[in-house]
């Protein structure tokens, strides 16, 4: 009976219970020893990793330091500087507030403290050792400002230890985590150090273009080239920051940064508002980038919502999301610069694309005819000899006929419904699907996955039989990487050229691609790589190289497929048919989605209940 008693846990267990909510790996227990020191006021931070964290985080600073009667205190749960009643929480100008941060990490690592405040001569420090802690603080020489040393993380929590990843994947964290704080704190200057080497080092940045240089040093120097910076106020709500025109989408929403008072946060209401911004001018799947910092006063947003601070709530989320909305939106439609929204700067770099093939919509919301039917020169050598109608003479045929030509059934292609399972194609509809009539009844195909099909199983086929044909370029493409892409591709640099994409570095932030599959000639390369990368940062692949190289080609086909909102003519989707009809897995795409329906006349009398 006794040990069902109620106790009250000893607050050694309590601490390491809540440690689980504040630190799940290195990178979160960086976080908030990051945040301490910019809520002290420090203008310098430096931090040393060993071993992805796992076997050193070491963070100092230049900010107000703490006095030594404090130190210890400092370490216990519910102790902090920054609030003292609940009101407070409605007032929150500080990153931290819960007080429970350093008792958290001390409580699953070995933990030193130093400091110097700023009004002392002396710095003391103080240990703990899985939340234990030594009796008093102890003189050490340290200049004025506060370092905390945190070894063995998680030696006492072996379940959490299990968790952890290769000292790689957690640095990675780690870097993510000091670039979202940079990309914050402009005014405070950051220097990152992995197993001795440095990885970011930038000075504090006050002007315009000082601040332009870090936003170059965390997401790559193509930015900016593709970025405005915008600014605008209402009701007390101010948003200003740095948007992606649509031309400069990704593949992921890696490159998103979004803070409330310059809180980073991840918040569905603002999620959803920047989609809907975006909405018109980007395609669908496609993520825009931007940073973007939202002030407003802090009694209108909850900030409590969760141990980790990445949620918020806003008093009045309609109106904030109106007002994302609607800044944003303008600002992409006048891409010219107005009272509000300014231009940046340009920064250039020499940057190299092949001729666009696939248009950019932000100026036209449809593809120009000549870009399609250059990308589609490959279909128009597969359709049959029939001369290949231009738009024009098209748009000629159907006033002539006043009716579209392609619906009126045509004897002599009775063949082509006859012999070939998928038929033969007699419209295409809103431009993303494909209506074909055929033995059984009619056929839905979906354009993009099916060319998407096509192409896997081609290059598949190549690779397998003797490597990809591929072309050299005349003039390489040279593409500038943000570190993590950079880093990421000398990864898999390897599985690069396995499909023929050969690549070869061109400088510390941009590499150049001097060879490419034939088959994706007619694809914006320079997108796609960019593309795979950020597919690979996301997904982080097995290390295996089969894998790596299916992923590559599997990323590849995809995007260098036809997309869809593409205006074919009728002898190209035939001849798209007849590839589905000799390609194994065609029924779907490589992602597993239907390439085509089949629906059968039975179906089709169904729905006007015929012949019941
Ligand atoms: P919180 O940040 O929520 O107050 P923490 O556990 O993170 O809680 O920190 C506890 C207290 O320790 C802080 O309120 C602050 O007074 C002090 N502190 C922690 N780190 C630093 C630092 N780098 N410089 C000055 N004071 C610090
Ligand atoms: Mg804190």
């Amino acid at each position: 009976m006794e040990n069902n008693r109620i106790k009250i846990l000893d607050s050694h267990v309590a601490n390491q219970i809540a440690a689980g909510e504040v630190v799940e790996r290195p990178a979160s227990a960086l976080k908030e020893c990051i945040e301490n020191s910019l809520d002290a006021g420090a203008t310098k931070i430096t931090i040393d990793i060993k071993q992805g964290g796992i076997e050193l985080i070491r963070i100092r600073d230049n900010g107000t330091g703490i006095v030594k009667d404090d130190l210890a205190l400092a370490l216990n749960r519910h102790a902090t500087s920054k609030v003292q009643s609940f009101s407070d929480l409605e007032q929150i100008n500080s990153l931290g507030f819960r007080g429970e941060a350093l008792a958290s990490i001390a409580a699953v690592s070995r933990l030193n403290l130093s400091s110097q405040h700023r009004d002392n001569e002396d710095a003391y420090q103080i240990k703990a050792d899985g939340g234990d802690l030594q009796a008093e603080p102890i003189l050490v020489s340290h200049p004025k400002g506060t370092s905390i040393e945190i070894t063995n993380l998680f030696f006492n929590a072996p379940a959490r230890r299990k968790f952890l990843r290769t000292p790689k994947t957690e640095f990675n964290h780690i870097d993510t985590i000091v670039q979202r704080l940079a990309l914050s704190h402009f005014e405070v200057a950051f220097r990152l150090k992995h197993n001795e080497k440095v990885i970011f080092d930038s000075k504090a940045a006050n002007t315009q273009s000082e601040k332009e240089e870090r936003l170059n040093q965390i997401l790559g120097r193509d930015f900016l080239n593709h970025a405005m910076f915008i600014e605008f106020e209402a009701a007390g709500i101010k948003l200003h920051g740095w948007i992606g025109t649509p031309t400069f989408s990704r593949s992921q929403s890696d490159m998103q940064y979004f803070y409330v008072n310059r809180r980073f946060v991840k918040d569905r209401v603002l999620t959803h508002a920047l989609r809907q911004a975006y909405q018109d001018v980007l395609f669908n799947g496609r993520h825009a980038v931007f940073v973007l910092f939202l002030s407003l006063n802090p009694s209108e947003v909850d900030v409590n919502v969760h141990p980790t601070k990445h949620e918020v709530r806003f008093r009045n989320s309609r109106l904030i999301h109106h007002f994302m909305v609607k800044g944003v939106h303008e600002a992409l439609a006048h891409e010219k610069p107005t009272q509000t929204i300014q231009t940046k700067p340009q920064i250039t770099e020499p940057v190299t694309y092949l001729p666009a093939t696939t248009p950019s919509f932000n100026q036209t919301p449809r593809p120009k005819p000549a870009q399609i039917q250059e990308q589609l020169a490959h279909y128009a050598v597969l359709a049959e000899a029939e001369p290949k109608p231009t738009s024009e003479s098209r748009t000629e045929s159907i006033m002539a006929h006043d009716t579209p030509p392609c619906l009126h059934k045509q004897p002599e292609k009775q063949w082509l419904i006859e012999e070939n399972p998928l038929g033969e194609a007699i419209a295409q509809l809103h431009e993303i699907y494909i209506i074909t009539q055929n033995k059984q009844g009619m056929v839905l195909v979906d354009m993009h996955a099916a060319h998407e099909r096509i192409v896997y199983e081609k290059m598949k086929k190549q690779l397998a039989e003797n490597g990809i044909a591929t072309q050299l370029l005349l003039m390489p493409i040279t593409i500038n990487l943000s570190p993590k892409e950079m880093q990421v591709w000398q990864d898999y640099r390897e599985a690069f050229s396995k499909v023929a994409l050969i690549t070869g570095e061109a400088g510390p932030h941009s590499i150049v691609i001097r060879e490419v599959p034939l088959l994706l000639k007619k694809s914006d390369i320079a997108q796609l790589v960019k593309d795979v990368l950020s597919d690979l940062i996301a997904h982080q692949q097995s290390t295996r190289l089969e894998e790596k190289i299916n992923s590559v080609l599997g990323t590849m086909a995809c995007h260098g497929s036809v997309r869809a909102h593409h205006r074919l003519s009728i002898p190209e989707m035939n001849a798209i048919l007849r590839d589905m009809e000799q390609t194994e897995h065609a029924g779907q795409c490589n992602h597993g989605r239907p390439t085509y329906v089949q629906f059968s006349f039975k179906t089709l009398d169904g729905f006007f209940l015929r012949g019941q």
